[in-house]
């Protein structure tokens, strides 16, 4: 644990020289990270499916690609947004200017979950460095190869007293979370999340958290369901659900159930054969534990389709229950896995009830043929966000904030709302010194008429 205090010290130290602090330093870095991403593909790309048998292209897709993009979106941009802005005065500060500096938090603490166990590190990254930050990352002890490709790689190119792997279970992140960082950001659950700001209220240290939930998704009786279908598939059982935005469960109109299930089962054979288990692109569940969890949640439900599962390969099929309420337990926790509860309602406002009764969610998405039904469901809705007519697609644009909101999250990241995550704002009024009005200054004598004219 010395170590720990030792990393986070040398950190200190580097950040203090203010070598991160001009644009071209963090350019170079941020080109060094492109670099060894590019260098290291047939590594990360390999180490991702030891971890949860990714194939290439899933992995690439949803990891290195989204990764790479991001690196060249911040190199692209990072220039404008570390430069000061101008704002305006209001008349009563007559003859200063007022600036904002954008000025990096410092030393950064980065913990990552397994389920996209590259992309979920290196995105954060990104934006620490874009915005002249020294970074410590903690991935998840989980997805071992990922993590140790990842360490590999940061040891490679960086010099550990700007950026460090730290890797570890639960007691080493614990460890990390007792140092005093000066922002933190952590993916993870909701109850981690809960132990993450307690841990950071000691040092008073800012967090962002990305966390996770049931996200909704709802199939109205006007949708294109055939595409429905196609989406909800797509979205759901890539990487096997284990995704934090993966629609949780469907709440179905009940007057199109019947056809929505045909389509989906159909397009299920069509994306992982009717073996899906024994294909070798479909992913596994990450460890026992959660295979176990997840193969407890199909029991006492109806089985609308799949529901194998292979123990040795840690592989369910994509499975489809019904007959579930709120009380069963696939309704009470956050799924993370290839099992997709199907609700049935008769009416939008029960539906808007059901969810607003619920924590709010990390997404939402809803199928429909009228923008009257998704203004109405967008305006009663609280959740992090989501897509009308498709899954997922939201998280893979920079000119968006990607996070949650209330248990699902606080803070967001992506593009300069990364940066932003990493950075504090400084607003400073540049005042002259070449003169002075008295009425600000004490005595106040009868001036009370003078400034209730000026502050109105
Ligand atoms: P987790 O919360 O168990 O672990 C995340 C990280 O926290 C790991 O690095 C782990 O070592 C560390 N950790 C675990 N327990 C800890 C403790 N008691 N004290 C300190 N650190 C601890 O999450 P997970 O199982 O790796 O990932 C699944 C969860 O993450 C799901 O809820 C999912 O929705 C969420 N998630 C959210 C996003 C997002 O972007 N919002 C993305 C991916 C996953």
């Amino acid at each position: 644990m010395t170590d720990i205090s030792h990393i986070v010290k040398a950190q200190q130290a580097f950040f203090a020289a203010g070598q991160t602090r001009p644009v071209a330093f963090r350019k170079k870095q941020l080109r060094m990270l492109y670099h060894a991403v590019e260098q290291q593909e047939a590594r990360i790309l390999e180490a991702l499916h030891a971890d949860l048998n990714k194939c290439e292209y899933e992995a690439y897709l949803t990891e290195v690609g989204i990764a790479r993009e991001e690196i060249r979106f911040a190199l692209r941009h990072v220039g404008r947004w570390s430069r000061s802005r101008r704002v305006r005065t209001p008349f009563y500060h007559f003859p200063g200017a007022s600036r904002i500096y954008p000025e990096p938090y410092g030393v950064a603490l980065i913990i990552a979950p397994w389920n996209y166990p590259f992309q979920l590190t290196v995105a954060p990254l990104v934006a620490a460095i874009a915005a002249g930050n020294c970074a410590v990352l903690k991935p998840s002890e989980f997805s071992i190869a990922t993590s140790q490709v990842l360490a590999d790689l940061v040891a490679q190119y960086f010099d550990p007293g700007y950026i460090t792997v730290v890797q570890g279970d639960v007691s080493v992140s614990q460890a990390l979370l007792a140092e005093a960082f000066d922002t933190i950001f952590f993916t993870g659950s909701p109850g981690v999340g809960r132990i993450v700001m307690e841990a950071a209220a000691r040092h008073l240290t800012p967090v962002t958290l990305e966390l996770g939930g049931k996200s909704p998704c709802i199939v109205e009786n006007d949708a294109n369901l055939k595409l429905a279908a196609k989406r909800i598939v797509s979205g759901k059982f890539i990487n096997a659900g284990q995704t934090c935005i993966a629609p949780d469960y469907l709440l179905v109109h009940r007057s199109v159930k019947e056809p929505l299930i045909e389509y989906m089962t159909e397009t299920i054979r069509q994306f992982y054969s009717s073996n899906p288990i024994d294909h070798p692109d479909y992913p596994k569940v990450i460890n026992q534990r959660h295979y176990d969890r997840l193969i407890g949640l199909m029991e006492n439900a109806t089985l609308l389709y799949g529901g194998a599962g292979d123990s040795k390969q840690r592989k369910i099929a994509p499975t489809i229950i019904g007959d579930v309420d709120w009380s069963h337990p696939v309704m009470k926790e956050e799924i993370f896995g290839p099992v997709l509860p199907v609700l049935v309602y008769d009416d939008l406002s029960e539906v808007i009830e059901t969810v607003n009764s619920q924590p709010k969610p990390l997404a939402l998405y809803l199928f429909t043929g009228s923008e009257t039904t998704a203004d109405r469901v967008l305006a009663a809705v609280s959740f992090g966000g989501g897509c009308v007519n498709d899954t997922l697609i939201h998280i893979a644009t920079p000119y968006m904030p990607f996070g949650g909101v209330g248990t699902s999250g606080m803070g967001a990241y992506h593009g300069k709302f990364g940066f932003d995550a990493f950075t504090h704002y400084k607003s400073i009024l540049h005042n002259t010194d070449k003169m002075d009005f008295p009425f600000r200054y004490p005595p106040f004598y009868n001036h009370l008429g003078l400034i209730k004219k000026v502050l109105k």
